[in-house]
């Protein structure tokens, strides 16, 4: 098969016939309809997280086919998603908690095992996602991880029915969360550095759009940050009523500023980190997403084009997610 390799982080990919693989017991191979490429991908590829599998496959947002080691729940010819989690061990201290998006020994998709950017990829039986028919292989790939950890932030926050929720940042996991903090009647105010991710939250129906240095012109009762900046958290948590939570929808933040506590953190305000998704997340958001028909926006790039994907997320060259189409 062709696979897109990461052979050395900081260099590109090299685009490479590899053997196909054969399914352990536990898993299946799917052909890869379309795999979304992740900010995290470009974190692996350049070396910002340590090299855990040389080469590599990356890409942990695949919708493929199940083509071998079929089971009941899980048909020949069945089309399912593949996300950041690939598995956990099951026996930790945080899985038998039920915390299973902090287990000890996590696999992760397209990191520590191959992912999906090539023609085939292996998954867990009970790792694998059924997918909202009405959605094609393009649209539903972004949902996968973006979306997926886009809605635990929405969880992490806190947030109910008609609150009003800042997004601080605008890219692809703030730009599906807004559609479902739209069917909980929620206000959006967001607040963005880049004109045309502006632009799109404006089309989207943001009550409030500004600048990354503009104040939201209301008290919020939640906030979530996307981008990995300790400044625009602090921004975030000086917009909070007294209760209000900030959840951190990042791997990686540049450093902590100090900040002002009577002022800023007092009245039982929370700063929140979100770490991985559950099973349930994926489930729970696929199941929304097929109710309000989440439509994506998406740019597709063909295997070859790879590390153009990955250029066009590192540049925000695209409004939305890049897609892979092998
Ligand atoms: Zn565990
Ligand atoms: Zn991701």
């Amino acid at each position: 098969m062709k696979a897109a390799l990461l052979k050395t982080p900081k260099q590109p990919l090299r685009i490479e016939d590899v053997s196909k693989p054969h399914p352990a017991t536990d898993q299946v191979l799917l052909r890869v309809r379309a795999c979304g490429v992740c900010r995290t991908d470009l974190h692996i590829t350049e070396g910002e997280l340590p090299v855990r599998k040389e080469p590599l496959i990356p890409g942990h947002q695949i919708v493929g086919i199940v083509e071998e080691g079929e089971i009941n729940d899980l048909p020949r010819g069945a089309r399912v998603g593949v996300s950041w989690i690939g598995g956990i061990d099951g026996t930790c201290p945080y899985c038998r908690r039920g915390l299973e998006n902090l287990c000890d020994s996590l696999t992760f998709t397209g990191y520590t095992v191959d992912g999906g950017y090539a023609e085939y990829a292996l998954a867990r039986h009970d790792f694998v996602f059924p997918l909202p028919p009405d959605l094609d292989d393009l649209h539903a790939a972004p949902l996968l991880c973006a979306g997926i950890i886009g809605f635990r932030s929405l969880r992490v926050a806190g947030i109910e029915r008609g609150d009003k929720v800042g997004l601080f940042g605008f890219g692809a996991s703030a730009h599906l969360a807004i559609a479902v903090l739209h069917s909980w009647n929620c206000e959006v105010y967001v607040s963005t550095r880049g004109s045309s991710h502006r632009e799109l939250a404006e089309s989207l129906g943001a009550k409030w759009v500004g600048t990354e240095a503009d104040k939201p012109p209301v008290e919020l009762d939640r906030a979530v940050t996307f981008a990995p900046s300790g400044d625009v958290v602090v921004a975030a948590l000086s917009s909070l009523r007294k209760g209000g939570i900030v959840a951190i929808n990042a791997i990686h933040l540049d450093r902590m500023p100090e900040f002002d506590y009577d002022r800023l953190l007092w009245g039982e305000r929370q700063i929140r980190s979100v770490a991985n998704m559950t099973r349930a997340d994926a489930r729970d958001f696929l199941e929304i997403a097929a109710a309000i028909r989440l439509q994506p926006k998406a740019t597709a790039f063909s295997l070859a084009q790879a590390n153009d994907a990955l250029a066009a997320v590192k540049h925000d060259a695209i409004d939305g997610a890049a897609v892979i189409v092998p």
